[in-house]
């Protein structure tokens, strides 16, 4: 959509509001709701001024003021909202130069874009990434010096429960795990996930499909694949719609990586291919029909995936996924066949479908700098003929220790994430996509989540400890 059909679509559909939204560094949606006469032609040229301050990791309170400017392309009608409201996404600039704020993700991955054109080796690259998520009846989170209490109530209770066979019968519940893929009433969620991808649908976003994951009570909705700020945007939509849709009936929905321990975690395996000249260039006649840039890409994400992990799996609990087991990734190795390496080929006859998986990625992360950080590690990987090495086809958590050993790994944790950034920023940093004051910034920020983490007493250290 451009500005005059954004104009057209209030006209059409008797907007009262518009609702100017922006990603802050950890990845939530912010906004700031106007009364729809403020907003002309003119008000896209010159944009909105708003107190940066209050935004954790942007700027101090001394130079606060900071401007929206609304991406007409990412325009929406409010689906959930009383009063008709139009949402638009938009980027942060430095008010008094008009220059992208350094700082602000949506920017970054606008860069990104921009970056993989100038360099000539692609004139777009297509993202599809994929979501999972949960969803609770009620979740009860407490927390105070002394005590740290987690408890989910009734866990997707009306078709699932930790019971196992032994149990007996359970009638149309399913037994743990036992929700994947069998119908209704065992997958007592359809109506939900029908009416997410709907309300989805009707915003604007091509979608294809939604299904029970392979955890208890773990879902995922399937989007088309699109351009990088497109599909950035897709995913702040994505997860406000499952939100709100929970919520609407009475379910919490999270995007936490690892909610149960003993079970699958929710990922954002992340799909990417480039396009130049109208032609595909990851396909090609080398292993798994892929090109030599698309190996070299590999090449990219495996060498910076340490530095990488900081962006796309950037919270503590990031890393409790991060184990063997459970279909996501431990061993940065590449492989068109299993999937418990951090980069898959997956299948495809048509060329113009070859694309590159990487799995290790989960829906915590920022998903503009999450997105940007893994086309700089490819087109570094590209400019810089990267051997991803040979192909790792066996079971990888099947491997004898000796040659597992060998295999390097994701990180085990945010603080290593953390440290492996500080040491490997430069890809980043190629053509400004992203500043060293921005990554500073934000590792600041994360450093102090290791800090709550690793300094609050974890309540499995009870069970251990207390009576030691
Ligand atoms: N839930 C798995 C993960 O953590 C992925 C399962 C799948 O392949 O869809 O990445
Ligand atoms: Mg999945
Ligand atoms: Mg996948």
């Amino acid at each position: 959509m451009q500005v005059k059909d954004v104009l057209d679509l209030m006209k059409a559909e008797d907007v009262e509001y518009v609702d100017v939204r922006f990603t802050d560094p950890k990845g939530k949606l912010q906004h700031v709701t106007l009364v729809a006469d403020l907003v002309d032609e003119d008000f896209f040229e010159e944009g909105f001024m708003f107190d940066g301050s209050s935004i954790a990791g942007w700027k101090s309170i001394d130079q606060s003021d900071m401007k929206l400017i609304l991406d007409p392309a990412s325009a929406y009608i409010d689906p959930f909202y009383a009063e008709k409201t139009l949402c638009v996404h938009c980027n942060v600039v430095e008010p008094d130069t008009g220059e992208a704020y350094s700082r602000d993700p949506r920017g970054t991955a606008v860069k990104a874009e921009a970056y993989l054109k100038a360099s000539g080796i692609g004139d777009v690259a297509y993202f599809g990434p994929e979501a999972e998520f949960f969803l609770f009846d009620d979740v009860k989170y407490q927390i105070t010096p002394q005590k740290v209490s987690f408890e989910i109530d009734a866990v997707d209770a009306a078709w699932n429960t930790d019971s196992s066979y032994e149990d007996g019968n359970l009638g149309h519940r399913a037994a743990h795990k036992g929700g994947y893929f069998p119908v209704n009433p065992i997958d007592a969620a359809q109506d939900i996930r029908g009416e997410m991808l709907s309300t989805m649908k009707r915003m604007g976003i091509k979608v294809d499909k939604h299904h029970h994951e392979v955890a208890t009570a773990q879902h995922e909705l399937g989007m088309i694949f699109g351009g990088l700020v497109q599909q950035a945007d897709n995913i702040q939509k994505y997860k406000y719609v499952i939100h709100n849709v929970a919520a609407a009936y009475g379910k919490s929905a999270t995007f936490m990586p690892k909610p149960m321990k003993g079970d699958n975690g929710s990922g954002m395996h992340v799909n990417m291919s480039i396009w130049k000249d109208g032609k595909p260039l990851f396909a090609g006649d080398k292993y798994a029909d892929l090109s030599q840039e698309a190996l070299w890409f590999i090449g990219g994400i495996i060498k910076h995936a340490k530095a990488l992990n900081a962006l796309t799996n950037p919270g503590t609990n990031s890393y409790k996924r991060l184990i063997p087991g459970f279909e996501a990734p431990v061993l940065l190795a590449y492989s068109a066949r299993n999937r418990s390496g951090a980069v898959r080929i997956p299948w495809t006859e048509s060329p113009k479908a070859k694309r590159v998986e990487a799995r290790f990625p989960d829906p915590s992360a920022n998903p503009y700098l999450a997105f940007a950080g893994l086309l700089m590690a490819g087109i570094d990987g590209i400019k810089n003929k990267i051997d991803p090495g040979p192909a790792s086809d066996k079971d990888l958590y099947d491997l004898p220790p000796e040659e597992l050993a060998e295999i390097p790994t994701v990180c085990g944790s945010l603080r290593e994430a953390l440290e492996e950034l500080e040491k490997d920023m430069d890809f980043l940093l190629a053509g400004d996509v992203f500043t060293r004051d921005q990554l500073e910034g934000y590792i600041k920020l994360k450093w102090e989540e290791v800090y709550a983490y690793e300094h609050t007493p974890h309540p499995i250290e009870y069970a251990m400890y207390y009576s030691c």
